[in-house]
């Protein structure tokens, strides 16, 4: 069965009745249709005294092409911890229609272990991308407007530093000239998911810090060399108003009934990928285990997670999962590569010790990335049916042995939370280990060490180069006092390095930066690696092409 098949084939429950299961008050939810609803931020006062339940990353070793499976590990979690008699949840990114139509697919997770509904999450949902984008567009129309009618505030239109945003992954907006005659400027589309407003909505802790997180979003400079704002164009009320629901997070439930919040949906490349701080701020006082997923591998979403979002939030991690599956620790150690929907490579599937022990060195590297910040490490096998079990057990014994607590084969993806009981029994005992979770650098150090300490510590890098480019921005935001924030990296997430084509556990290389940016609203700056683009481009088979309404059910057919 497909995953839509399978998805469809379960009914499920009232969104009222998972609400209920939470503790959520009526009056604390807002149904959208039956299977979905955005729950006020009243309850965050309501619940303020209960203890915070126990704070769970998912993330993963590098992902190859083949699919590693942290959204399906982490509803799987969720869902064996239910089994074990846990209050649990779920809190997971809204996938982007980027890869939902270009090279991934949904966001949903994957056989026995996905989330409900899952055509609305992963296309318009409870609308909130598009609200992000309604609203970061909004800036920029008042912003060209501004120029337009005179420039009052005298920019340098050499310096407007706002971009335009689209939903879609389209590479021919990548570089386009805006405005009319005098006022024309270039100017850069960015992915939804990669814009500021969308990490401004997945960072704020409340209206009131979105409103002026909005009102600091830095637009560009003026001819002063004074920096300009979103609150002095007069834009960020109207933003906010825009984002008061998208503000809200979205709960629906695992093919199990296990509560599911979804909300924001930032990449772990390019953004700082992530879900909502007030996702797991509703759920951390509803639930007594939080299981939450950052994008990609620990050198890109967890890094992120543990350096920006729980520096934001004060939310401190109880353990890591870190996912793996014999096929891409393979795959890393054979030095291959693998195509989306191609027959997979050969010595993938069946017994191949040389290449399983040569790619483990990357599950390495990622253990050591979760347990420098001081967490107790559960390594999740994601089993796939043709398992060699020799291997399974090589991996989880191998793990052990370099600093993971535990480590887990788990076979949700076919048997749902039945089969990830072992590794939420291996959780539940994990949680309980001292912590002592701390970040990986000091936010007052200058930008050049925080991102040479974020590559030599979290990539294995020899050390950092910067471009000249790169160098006169640095110098630019420390200057204008944007020296303090935290560093979101914007590199490839295939790769410990910044290269792609390095795989397994690269050594000695030197990370290149391009250039600087400053998301004074989000409350970071993003160092973007050589080569690297904040709107993608479509594969030149988008997964789209097999997406289409049924004639004669009007169903869709084709997402996955
Ligand atoms: P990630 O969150 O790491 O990107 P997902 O959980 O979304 O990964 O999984 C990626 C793809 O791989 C999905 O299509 C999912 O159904 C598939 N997949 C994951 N685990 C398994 C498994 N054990 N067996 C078969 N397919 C799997
Ligand atoms: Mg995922």
């Amino acid at each position: 069965m497909t995953d839509l098949q399978i998805s469809r084939s379960v009914r499920p429950r009232p969104i009222l009745d998972i609400a209920e299961q939470l503790g959520l008050q009526a009056d604390e939810v807002s149904t959208f249709g039956i299977n979905k609803a955005k729950i006020s931020l009243r309850v965050l006062n309501r619940l303020k005294a209960r203890p915070l339940g126990r704070y769970v990353l998912v993330t993963a070793i590098n992902p190859t092409p083949l699919g590693e499976g942290k959204t399906t590990t982490s509803i799987g979690l969720a869902m064996g911890l239910s089994r074990l008699g846990k209050r649990a949840a779920v809190t997971l990114r809204q996938p982007s229609l980027g890869p939902v139509f270009g090279i991934k697919g949904g966001g949903t997770g994957g056989g026995r272990a996905q989330v409900l509904p899952m055509e609305e999450i992963n296309l318009h949902f409870t609308g909130d991308a598009h609200a992000v984008a309604a609203s970061h567009n909004l800036l920029s129309a008042f912003l060209d407007n501004h120029l337009f009618h005179g420039n009052e505030c005298a920019f340098d239109i050499e310096r407007i530093a706002w971009p335009r945003t689209m939903g879609v992954s389209d590479r021919a907006l990548r570089q386009v000239m805006v405005g009319e005659k005098a006022q024309q400027h270039g100017s850069q589309f960015v992915i939804t998911e990669a814009s500021e407003i969308m990490a401004i909505l997945a960072l704020a802790s409340s209206q009131v810090d979105l409103r002026q997180r909005l009102g600091r979003t830095m637009v560009g400079l003026k001819q002063s060399g004074a920096v300009g704002t979103a609150e002095e164009l007069g834009c960020a009320g109207a933003m906010a108003v825009l984002l008061k629901d998208a503000l809200l997070p979205n709960l629906v439930q695992t093919l199990e009934g296990t509560p599911a919040f979804v909300h924001a949906g930032p990449f772990g490349n390019i953004a700082h990928g992530n879900c909502s701080i007030l996702s797991d701020a509703v759920a951390l006082r509803c639930a007594d285990y939080v299981v939450t997923e950052a994008g990609f591998g620990s050198d890109l979403g967890a890094e992120k997670f543990f350096n920006i979002k729980c520096r934001v939030s004060g939310f401190k991690p109880a353990a890591a999962v870190v996912v793996a599956t014999l096929r891409a620790l393979k795959l890393h150690g054979s030095g291959g590569v693998a195509k989306v929907g191609a027959p997979l490579p050969s010595g993938l599937t069946g017994p191949n010790m040389p290449a399983l022990e040569k790619g483990f060195a990357n599950l390495e590297q990622h253990i050591a990335n979760a347990r420098i910040h001081g967490i107790p490490v559960v390594v999740a096998v994601n089993a796939f049916k043709d398992d060699v079990p020799a291997e399974l057990e090589w991996v989880r014994n191998r793990s052990r042995e370099v600093g993971a607590i535990d480590a887990a084969v788990s076979t949700h993806w076919a048997d749902g939370g039945r089969g990830a009981e072992l590794l939420a029994d291996a959780v539940v005992r994990a949680v309980e280990q001292p912590a002592n979770f701390t970040h990986l650098y000091d936010v007052n150090w200058p930008i050049r060490k925080k991102i040479e300490t974020i590559a030599t510590k979290m990539y294995g890098a020899a050390g950092v180069s910067f471009e000249a480019t790169a160098d006169r921005q640095i110098d630019a935001a420390e200057s204008l006092g944007f020296g303090r924030m935290p560093v979101c990296m914007a590199k490839t997430p295939l790769s410990l390095s910044h290269d792609p084509a390095l795989k397994g556990r690269p050594t000695g290389f030197t990370v290149p930066i391009k250039e600087l940016r400053i998301l004074a609203g989000a409350g970071f700056v993003t160092a973007v690696c050589s080569g690297i683009q904040l709107m993608p481009g479509l594969p030149k088979k988008p997964a789209g092409e097999r997406v289409d309404l049924d004639p004669v059910s009007g169903e869709i057919v084709g997402l996955s």
